[in-house]
């Protein structure tokens, strides 16, 4: 019997091991993963802001699978392509056929000095309660220390992940300046970017829009403004330094280091795939999500990372495995956006969607397409209960 092995039960794994498991394949078919849980790493800035909580953005993987699937619970310390062996950390090593290598995302710092260090990431659970964490502490200090920089806050980076953060933030401060009895006037929430534009990804109108919102609610841009080193305290970019004891690191994100570990031929540990997500070199292989570098034949560019995305290529994957099994010819990976959706805060928001026309949308509105994309997702990886269970 054949082994299919799948690493990593974020969005893109998940959907794949629940394609597969419909397939009523003749095989073995495993999903390793580090946690029992699966997480919806695109909440988890709400997690960081206190908004919401981890049980809120978490699901149990196996109550969530088929039982035709077994799930692994550990951490893959590497993979040998040639073996086709995959390590880890408290188990023998896992023999596979196939793999559906879909290991997501780290933290990026460009190698920026003292960023690791000095910098809170929100890459996972743990990562995203030490920045909540980190927070409330710093602020609650001021009491004692009365520095003003315990009420400063950095945001390094001004994408997605920086915006959505920064419109929870903005929504939950007032509830923490009540909760500390801080100096509501004496709070600074700054936000510094390398590159001139917010948000790249939107339209201008609504660019102007979410960043007018903030700042009315008290945030400060620094744009074109390169960070060149973080240290205890401070965000330098060149000569001008922006104190906070609380600095926030969403700059982007590059693959799982198991992937430059492991030799695979990469960049920011995200390798090049075949127009069906397999390998050149190991057919039997494909990378899906994060870690992989999927070039957009419509704009030459490469596919950004998002889960949307990853979803739609666990699909492909999947559907190629089974195909490979069975002897068939494999799908070219195909997508369609439909559309994205930033949120502010859990009332506001700005959002482009591609359904039945385009459609611009921006304020209140968005916080409920919000909660409908994030259900449909949960949908789409496990099943109407663990849906209704995480409402
Ligand atoms: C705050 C935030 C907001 C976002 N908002 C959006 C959005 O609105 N829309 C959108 O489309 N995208 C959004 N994204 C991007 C999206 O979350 C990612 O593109 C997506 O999570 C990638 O999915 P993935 O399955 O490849 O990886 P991941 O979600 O990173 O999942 C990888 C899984 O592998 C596990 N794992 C990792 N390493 C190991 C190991 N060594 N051993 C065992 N298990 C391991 C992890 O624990 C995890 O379960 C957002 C990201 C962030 C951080």
């Amino acid at each position: 019997m054949k082994t299919i092995a799948v690493l990593g039960a974020g969005y893109a794994g998940m959907r794949a091991a629940k394609k597969l498991a419909h397939a009523n394949l003749d095989a073995r078919i495993i999903l390793v993963n580090r946690n029992p849980y699966h997480y919806e790493a695109t909440q988890l800035h709400q997690v960081a802001a206190g908004t919401k909580e981890p049980a809120d953005v978490t699901f149990d993987i196996r109550k969530a699978v088929s039982p035709r699937i077994e799930v692994l619970i550990d951490t893959v310390t590497g993979i040998d392509q040639d073996k086709r062996q995959v390590g880890l950390g408290k188990h023998e090593p896992l023999r596979y056929d196939y793999l559906i290598n879909a290991l997501g995302f780290e933290s990026e710092t460009f190698g920026i000095k003292g960023a690791e260090e000095n910098g809170w990431p929100l890459v996972d659970i743990d990562t995203a309660l030490a920045a909540r964490r980190r927070l409330e502490n710093t602020l609650a200090n001021y009491r004692n220390s009365h520095d003003p920089n315990d009420l400063h806050v950095v945001v390094c980076g001004a994408g997605f992940t920086s915006i959505e953060y920064l419109g929870e933030l903005v929504y939950r401060m007032p509830k923490l300046v009540a909760k500390y009895d801080l100096p509501a006037d004496q709070v600074k929430i700054i936000c510094v970017e390398a590159s001139p534009k917010i948000l790249p990804m939107f339209s201008q109108n609504l660019v102007d829009w979410a960043v007018n919102y903030l700042k009315k609610k008290g945030v400060e841009f620094h744009t074109s403004t390169a960070i060149t080193e973080v240290r205890p305290g401070a965000v330098v970019s060149n000569d001008q330094e922006f104190r906070a004891n609380t600095i926030i690191w969403t700059t982007g994100v590059r693959g799982s280091h198991i992937i430059a570990d492991s030799g695979y031929n990469q960049k920011r540990n995200r390798v090049v795939v075949e127009d069906d997500l397999s390998l050149t070199d190991h057919p039997e292989e494909f990378l899906i999500g994060d870690v992989s570098a999927v070039p957009d034949p419509e704009s030459g560019r490469l596919f950004p990372t998002t889960a949307q995305i990853s979803i739609a290529q666990a699909d492909t994957a999947a559907a190629n495995v089974i195909a490979r099994v069975q002897g068939r010819q494999t799908q070219r990976f195909r997508f369609k956006s439909i559309g994205t959706v930033c949120s502010l805060g859990p009332q506001a928001g700005v959002a482009e969607i591609d359904m039945m026309g385009k459609w611009k949308l921006k304020g209140a509105v968005v916080g409920i397409v919000k909660k409908i994309v994030n259900d449909r997702s949960v949908l789409e990886l496990a099943n109407v209960k663990t849906m209704l269970e995480s409402n």
